[in-house]
């Protein structure tokens, strides 16, 4: 079958035959229709991401058929149209029994753990504990859309800062998985702050939802900026991105009580970063959370915000790309120039 490789780290993706992959005893065999290309890809092809051995086929955000099932899996097949998690949980560990999947420690990351989607075949193990099978209404290209970021910008909004009609929500960074955040608290009635760098990604951001948009490259200090424009402090503020100056935006942005959800992956020197904690956390009293991936249980519901027309990610979807374009669009991520969520729909 057709793979995009990574051959070598920050070198263009070789498209080229590879052997089919083998049905997981526990899993599925998918033929991938649809497979978004997302930061966290860029970072495994940056080399960021240790967990990856090259070489290595990327790709986590996919939809498709089944058209093998492994001997030991229970709830699909052949022909079951599905999405999957990227985040994969043993289904058996006490995490996975509460429902807690992302947190399992025996986790199984598509398209890092193991060989992922930017393929016309894709193996997923642990399927009968994380598969979905896709409602008619969800089209692949949509379910694909979703992605890490949209289930991740769920989980985010809805299950942890659990954000009400009529709150302001700040979104820092409006990339994919911004945009979704976006979406999602204007879907659930919230006032909604938008703040990036580009003036094109603040215009979509504008076009998705957000009532206001920062951009941050002239603006002097943009928690002010937004505890002016929310009347004293967002209630909710996302961090998109995993970049140190935004988390320091979106802690000072916050009202008294407010709470700050990281959900962009804090890398190198952003991974340990320096906390102006007395200020906010400790005065403010702030919660801060962390929120990656969403579990399968909670997929039926985002797949209802999605089917009563409250959220429509098809709007996101800008580039439609084949599979041998899907190193050039993540060389593309490297200024952050990437506007929407592009999909490799042809393979
Ligand atoms: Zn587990
Ligand atoms: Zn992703």
């Amino acid at each position: 079958m057709k793979a995009a490789l990574i051959t070598k780290f920050c070198e263009p993706l070789e498209v080229t035959d590879v052997a089919e992959p083998q049905t997981p005893a526990d899993g599925v065999l998918i033929d991938v229709k649809a497979c978004g290309v997302c930061r966290s890809d860029w970072h495994g092809w940056k080399g960021t991401n240790h967990v990856i051995t090259l070489p290595h086929v990327p790709g986590h955000e996919l939809a498709g058929i089944v058209v093998d099932v492994g001997r030991d899996c229970r709830k699909f097949k052949k022909g079951d149209r599905v999405t999957v998690p990227v985040i994969l949980g043993c289904g058996h560990c006490a995490c996975c029994r509460a429902g807690n999947l992302t947190i399992c420690d025996d986790q199984y990351v598509v398209g890092f753990s193991g060989w992922g989607a930017f393929a016309e075949r894709v193996a997923i193990p642990l399927a009968d504990a994380n598969v979905l099978k896709l409602p008619d209404s969800i089209s692949d290209e949509v379910a694909a859309a979703l992605g890490c970021r949209t289930t991740t910008s769920f989980s985010a909004v809805v299950d942890k800062a659990k954000v009400k009609p009529g709150e302001t929500l700040a979104v820092h960074g409006c990339g994919g998985v911004g945009l979704s955040a976006i979406m999602i608290g204007a879907a659930v009635g919230a006032t909604v702050i938008a703040v990036d760098i580009i003036d094109e990604k603040l215009e979509l951001a504008k076009q998705v939802g957000a009532t206001h948009v920062i951009n941050a490259a002239r603006t002097n200090d943009v928690g002010e900026a937004i505890r002016d424009i929310s009347g004293g402090g967002a209630d909710a503020s996302i961090e998109a991105l995993g970049v140190t100056q935004t988390l320091h935006n979106s802690l000072r942005c916050l009202a008294k009580l407010g709470r700050h959800v990281q959900i962009g992956q804090p890398l190198d020197e952003h991974a340990n970063p320096p906390v102006p904690l007395l200020e906010t956390v400790y005065y403010r009293q702030l919660v801060i959370m962390g929120s990656r991936g969403l579990p399968a249980l909670r997929f039926p519901a985002l797949f209802e915000m999605i089917s009563s027309g409250r959220l429509d990610i098809a709007r996101l979807i800008k580039t439609r790309i084949e599979l041998e374009d899907a190193g050039a669009a993540l060389a593309k991520m490297d200024n952050h120039e990437d506007v929407g969520i592009t999909l490799i729909d042809r393979f």
